[in-house]
C-alpha cells in the first residue's frame, strides 16, 4: 500500500512530498523536492512512538538528526495498525491517551481537578506557611508595625499602664533580637495577643485577674514565643492565604501586605494548634527561668484563665484550648528544675504601677 505524505530529513524544516510504502520489515519513503529525489528505508525497530491526531499521523525515525513523516489520511493509521500489529512504535503514550475515549479523558480531567483542589486545600496554606517562614526580618517588623498601628485604632490605649508595661518588659531578658513594644488597652475582655515583629496587645481585663508579676512575665513569655517562632505571622498568612493567592493571581503583589493589614483584626482571634501552644508555654517558662523568676507564675496564670466564668474567658480560652493539659505539662517542666527564685524589686515596682488605678 502506498500513501502520500510529507518527509522531513531532520536537517531542513522543509517538508518534501513523499510516497510511503508499507513493507513487511518497515517503511520505504520516496521523496522528491526541487528536482531532488531520494529514497530511505525505515526499519521498524528504529521508529519512535507515533502520534495520531484525528486524520494526521506523525512518525519519527532514528537518532539525531531525526527524520519524520506526516500523513494526512485516516487510512494510513488503520493500515499501520493492521500491518504492524503489536509493533513498539504503535504503542505510544499519546495514542493511548486518545484511545481512552471520552470516559478516559473525563477521568483524567477529574484527576487534574482533584490535584487542583488538593493544591488549594493543602498546597496554598502550606505555601503561605513557607512564605511566612522566609519573610526577611525587616519586612516582618515593618508589617508588624502597620498591623499594630491598625489594631490600636480600634481600642482606647491606657497610656499610664502602657508605659509601665514597656518599662517592665525592658527589664526582662526576652531573648529576642529586637525590642518589644506593648500596649495596654481598656477592655474587660480577658485577652492578650501577639503581633508579628515584636508587638503585644494586653487587655486590662487579663491584668486585673493577675495578682503576681510573675504571671505577667509568664503571659509575656508565652506571647513573645508566638512572635519569636512566627506563629502569629504564619497563622495569619495561612488563614488569609486565599486572599493573598487572589492578589498574586491578579498581578497585585504589593496587595499581599495590604491584605494582611486590612485583616489586622484576625490577630485578635488567631488559633494556634495544641503543639504551638505547648511550644509557647515551654518557651514562656524559659523566660521565667532566664530571669530567675518564680516559675509558679506560669501555673498561676493558667489557673486564673481556667477559673474565670466562661463568658469572661471566652476570648482567650477559645483560642488557647486544653488548659488542664497545659498545666500538667508545665508542672512536669517545673518539677525538673526546682531552682529558687530571686526578688526583683525593679519588676515589682513597674508591676505596682501597672496594677494601680
Ligand atoms: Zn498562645
Amino acid at each position: 500500500m502506498i500513501f502520500e505524505g510529507k518527509y522531513y530529513n531532520g536537517q531542513s524544516s522543509k517538508g518534501m512530498p513523499a510516497q510511503i510504502t508499507l513493507l513487511a520489515d518497515g517503511l520505504r519513503i520516496d521523496y522528491c523536492a526541487d528536482e531532488v529525489t531520494g529514497s530511505v528505508h525505515w526499519e521498524l525497530a528504529g521508529m519512535h512512538p507515533s502520534e495520531f491526531n484525528d486524520a494526521t499521523t506523525l512518525l519519527r525515525y532514528g537518532k539525531f538528526p531525526q527524520q519524520s513523516i506526516s500523513v494526512v489520511d485516516k487510512g494510513f493509521k488503520e493500515a499501520l495498525l493492521q500491518q504492524y500489529r503489536g509493533a513498539a512504535f504503535l504503542k505510544s503514550g499519546y495514542n493511548s491517551v486518545l484511545s481512552l475515549g471520552f470516559s478516559g479523558i473525563a477521568i483524567m480531567a477529574l484527576s487534574l481537578l482533584g490535584l487542583l483542589v488538593a493544591f488549594l486545600i493543602w498546597g496554598v496554606p502550606a505555601l503561605a506557611d513557607r512564605v511566612a517562614m522566609h519573610f526577611p526580618e525587616s519586612y516582618e517588623r515593618a508589617l508588624g508595625e502597620q498591623l499594630y498601628t491598625k489594631m490600636l485604632q480600634g481600642y482606647q490605649v491606657n497610656d499610664k499602664k502602657t508605659a509601665a508595661l514597656n518599662a517592665y518588659l525592658s527589664e526582662l531578658n526576652t531573648d529576642l533580637d529586637y525590642p518589644i513594644t506593648a500596649a495596654v488597652v481598656t477592655s474587660d475582655e480577658v485577652n492578650a495577643f501577639a503581633i508579628p515583629g515584636g508587638y503585644v496587645v494586653v487587655y486590662e481585663g487579663i491584668l486585673d485577674k493577675m495578682e503576681h508579676h510573675e504571671e505577667l512575665a509568664a503571659l509575656m513569655g508565652h506571647e513573645l514565643a508566638h512572635i519569636r517562632n512566627r506563629h502569629s505571622l504564619r497563622a495569619m498568612t495561612r488563614s488569609l492565604s486565599y486572599y493573598m493567592l487572589a492578589s498574586v493571581l491578579f498581578g497585585d503583589v504589593s496587595g499581599v501586605a495590604a491584605v494582611l493589614v486590612d485583616n489586622a483584626s484576625t490577630l485578635r482571634n488567631l488559633e494556634y494548634s495544641r503543639t504551638l501552644e505547648l511550644e509557647a508555654d515551654r518557651e514562656g517558662l524559659e523566660l521565667l527561668r532566664r530571669n530567675e523568676l518564680n516559675e509558679q507564675g506560669a501555673i498561676l496564670l493558667m489557673e486564673r484563665l481556667q477559673s474565670g466564668s466562661e463568658l469572661e474567658m471566652l476570648a482567650f480560652v477559645s483560642t488557647h484550648p486544653n488548659t488542664g493539659d497545659r498545666i500538667k505539662v508545665l508542672n512536669e517542666l517545673i518539677a525538673e528544675t526546682k531552682r529558687p527564685a530571686k526578688e526583683k524589686p525593679e519588676l515589682e515596682r513597674y508591676w505596682e504601677q501597672l496594677k494601680g488605678e
